[in-house]
C-alpha cells in the first residue's frame, strides 16, 4: 500500500480525514526511512552574475528519489517535514551534502563558487543552527564565504529579534544571508534595515509578468533602490526568458536565476553547462549604467 501511495505523489486532495491521517503517517515514516536509506538528493540551479556574465554560484534544491527513479518535488514532502520536525534531520543532511559538494568546487585559493542552502523556518528558530553550521563547515572544510543561507521573509519577520541574533552570529562565521521570496511577505519593509543581511532575492511572481515600465518593473526598481541604499545585493529568481533577463539587467539586478540560465541539475550537468556557457558579459554595461 505504501508503495502505491508513493508513485501517486503525496497529495491528498479528496481523501477523507481518516485516509488523510493514515497517509500522513505513512509519509512521515517514509521520510524517516528515506533519510536513512539515502533517498534524498540535491540538484543545483545556476546563478548568473549580470556584472561578469559568469555563473558564480548555485542554489541547492532537494529532491526525493523513489526506488523507481521518480523524483518527488519539495512541495510534496517539505510541508509535512516542517510540521513533524523531520525538517531538522533532513535540513542537516541538505546542509552537509551541499557543503561537501561545494568544498569540491572550491579548492583553497580559488575565487568562491557560492552554494546557497535553503533554511526552513523551524531550523532558524533553534539555537542549534549555529552549532550545526560550524560543525558542518569544519567537517567539510568549506570556506564559510562560499556558503549562503536563504531564509524566507515570513520566517524572519515572525521572530525578528531572535532571528536577528541568530543571523548575526551566522554572519560572524563568515557566510552570507539572503532573504528568499522577497516581496511576498506583505510586511512593512522596515525589518530589512534592522537585520544583518547580504542579499534580497526577488520573488518569481514579480519576474513572471515583468515588461519594460510595467507595475512589476516599478516594484523591482523600488527593491533595487532599497537594496542599493542598504548595501544589499539583489538577485531575481524565476527568470525564464532572455527578455526578462535583459529587463532585470536594465533595472540594476546583480544576480539572476531561473530556467533561462539553467534548471536545477546534477553536478555533472552543471560542469558541462559552465564549460559551454558563453562567457561574454553582454549585461555588464546595462547593470553598471543602472547603478549610476
Ligand atoms: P525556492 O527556494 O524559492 O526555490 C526556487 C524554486 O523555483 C525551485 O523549486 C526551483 O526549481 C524553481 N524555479 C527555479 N527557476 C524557475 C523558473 O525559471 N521558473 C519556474 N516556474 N520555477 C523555477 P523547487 O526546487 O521545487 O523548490 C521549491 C521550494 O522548496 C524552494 O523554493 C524552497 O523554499 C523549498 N526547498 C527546496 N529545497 C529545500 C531544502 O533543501 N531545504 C528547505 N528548507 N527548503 C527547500
Ligand atoms: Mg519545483
Ligand atoms: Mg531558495
Ligand atoms: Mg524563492
Amino acid at each position: 500500500q505504501a508503495k502505491a501511495d508513493r508513485t501517486g505523489a503525496y497529495r491528498f486532495f479528496d481523501a477523507g480525514m481518516d485516509v488523510l491521517a493514515r497517509r500522513l503517517m505513512v509519509l512521515e515514516a517514509d521520510i524517516r526511512s528515506g533519510l536513512s536509506r539515502g533517498e534524498f538528493v540535491l540538484l543545483y540551479q545556476p546563478q548568473l552574475s549580470l556584472h561578469t556574465g559568469r555563473i558564480n554560484g548555485v542554489e541547492a534544491l532537494v529532491r526525493w528519489r523513489q526506488p523507481d527513479g521518480n523524483l518527488i518535488e519539495p512541495r510534496d514532502f517539505l510541508p509535512l517535514a516542517e510540521e513533524t520536525g523531520l525538517i531538522r534531520p533532513l535540513g542537516a543532511w541538505v546542509l552537509a551534502e551541499a557543503c561537501r559538494q561545494a568544498a569540491l568546487w572550491n579548492p583553497p585559493g580559488a575565487p568562491c563558487f557560492r552554494v546557497a542552502v535553503n533554511i526552513s523556518p523551524l531550523q532558524l528558530r533553534g539555537v542549534d543552527l549555529i552549532r550545526l553550521v560550524q560543525a558542518t563547515l569544519a567537517e567539510t572544510g568549506l570556506d564559510p564565504r562560499c556558503l549562503d543561507l536563504e531564509v524566507t521573509e515570513s520566517a524572519v519577520i515572525r521572530d525578528a529579534e531572535e532571528v536577528s541574533r541568530v543571523l548575526a552570529q551566522l554572519r560572524d562565521i563568515g557566510l552570507t544571508i539572503s532573504v528568499d521570496d522577497f516581496g511576498t511577505g506583505y510586511s512593512a519593509l522596515s525589518y530589512v534595515k534592522h537585520l544583518p543581511l547580504d542579499r534580497l532575492k526577488i520573488d518569481r511572481s514579480f519576474v513572471e509578468g515583468l515588461k519594460p515600465a510595467n507595475a512589476d518593473a516599478a516594484i523591482i526598481a523600488a527593491i533595487v533602490t532599497l537594496g542599493r541604499n542598504l548595501r544589499l545585493e539583489i538577485a531575481a529568481e524565476g527568470v525564464e526568458t532572455e527578455a526578462q533577463m535583459r529587463e532585470l539587467a536594465a533595472l540594476g539586478c546583480d544576480i539572476v536565476q531561473g530556467y533561462h540560465i539553467g534548471r536545477p541539475m546534477t553536478p555533472k550537468a552543471l560542469a558541462a553547462l559552465i564549460a559551454n556557457h558563453p562567457n561574454a558579459a553582454p549585461y555588464a554595461q546595462a547593470v553598471s549604467a543602472a547603478a549610476k
